[in-house]
């Protein structure tokens, strides 16, 4: 119900914060995150005092540190049911490395049976038109547990290539797509949605002065990328006739459940430690554009 009556309001994409955890508790004390409200969020300016240290953020909802995996699931999970009535839809997760965004987006250990629990059978459809992914590969799949072995595989792909270039898996984005095709039992029409599970690339900051090389251009490529997911859903929730989708890879990708009669969510994931702040600012500030 509450799905339905955001949707009204706000067409059909969905902006979530969600609060990573402090991994060990004597940290506690320097949280930077004042308060944390269904649908808003305060953070603290470190370095300066009083109100003027005080920016409040609004969202769809908001996640606090004692939000559980089911918790986050149940919420959304009417809006991944429509898979199973056509609706295209693409489920984001935005920060910085570390923020929790493969926690969001897998569960706390990888493709488990906890992650997508709520699917039904599911069937696979042909490719979606004209769409070129050097590397990726598609795979039948009839239950759930077919599901959980590929995002599995592709997990595990995903840190292997990251070992292999000495490099941390979070400077790639990982994309998931099933492809569902159902059948009404009663008319016999055949319904066709897609869904997308997006677990992006670290959004932090490279310092220029740090890298070189190959190094400096993945991380272009990587803000570029994400800068033109920012732009395209900026301008569906402006409702703009022109939406970019052509600037980037990614957002080519996912054009078809971007917009449209498709449902997006994003996840813009924060962590409250003082050492975070300048990240999470520009994280929320991000989110802030697009909700
Ligand atoms: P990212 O994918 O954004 O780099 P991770 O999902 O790997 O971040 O999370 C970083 C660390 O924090 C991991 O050890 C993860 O298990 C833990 N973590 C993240 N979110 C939560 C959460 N909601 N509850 C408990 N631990 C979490
Ligand atoms: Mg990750």
């Amino acid at each position: 119900k509450l799905f339905n009556e955001i949707q009204e309001l706000k067409g059909n994409i969905r902006v979530y914060c969600r609060v990573r955890p402090f991994l060990s508790e004597k940290k506690e004390k320097q949280s930077i995150v004042e308060h944390i409200g269904e649908n808003d969020l305060v953070v603290a300016n470190p370095s300066k005092e009083g109100k003027d240290a005080l920016r409040s953020f609004k969202f769809n909802r908001v996640f606090g540190h004692a939000t559980t995996q089911a918790e986050v699931y149940s919420d959304i999970q009417s809006l991944i049911r429509s898979v199973l009535d056509g609706y295209n839809v693409c489920i984001c997760a935005y920060g910085q490395t570390g923020s929790g965004k493969t926690y969001t987006m897998t569960g706390p250990n990888g493709a488990t049976s906890e992650t997508i629990v709520f699917f039904p059978l599911i069937f696979l459809q042909s490719l979606p038109n004209g769409l070129a992914v050097p590397d990726a590969s598609l795979f039948p799949v009839k239950t759930p547990p077919d599901v959980l072995k590929l995002m599995d595989i592709g997990l595990k792909n995903r840190a292997i290539g990251a070992t292999a270039m000495n490099e941390r898996s979070s400077r790639s984005h990982s994309v998931v797509s099933i492809h569902v095709r159902g059948k009404d039992s009663k008319t016999g029409s055949t319904m066709v949605g897609n869904l997308h599970l997006v677990d992006l690339a670290g959004s932090e900051r490279v310092d220029r002065s740090e890298v070189i090389g190959d190094r400096l251009k993945e991380a272009q490529h990587i803000n570029k990328s994400l800068a033109a997911l920012g732009d395209v859903i900026f301008a569906l929730s402006q409702k703009s006739p022109h939406v970019p989708y052509r600037n980037s890879k990614l957002t080519q990708l996912l054009q078809t459940s971007l917009g449209g009669q498709a449902k997006t969510l994003m996840f813009f994931q924060i962590n409250s430690d003082v050492s975070s702040y300048s990240e999470t600012l520009s994280t929320l500030k991000f989110a802030e554009r697009v909700a």
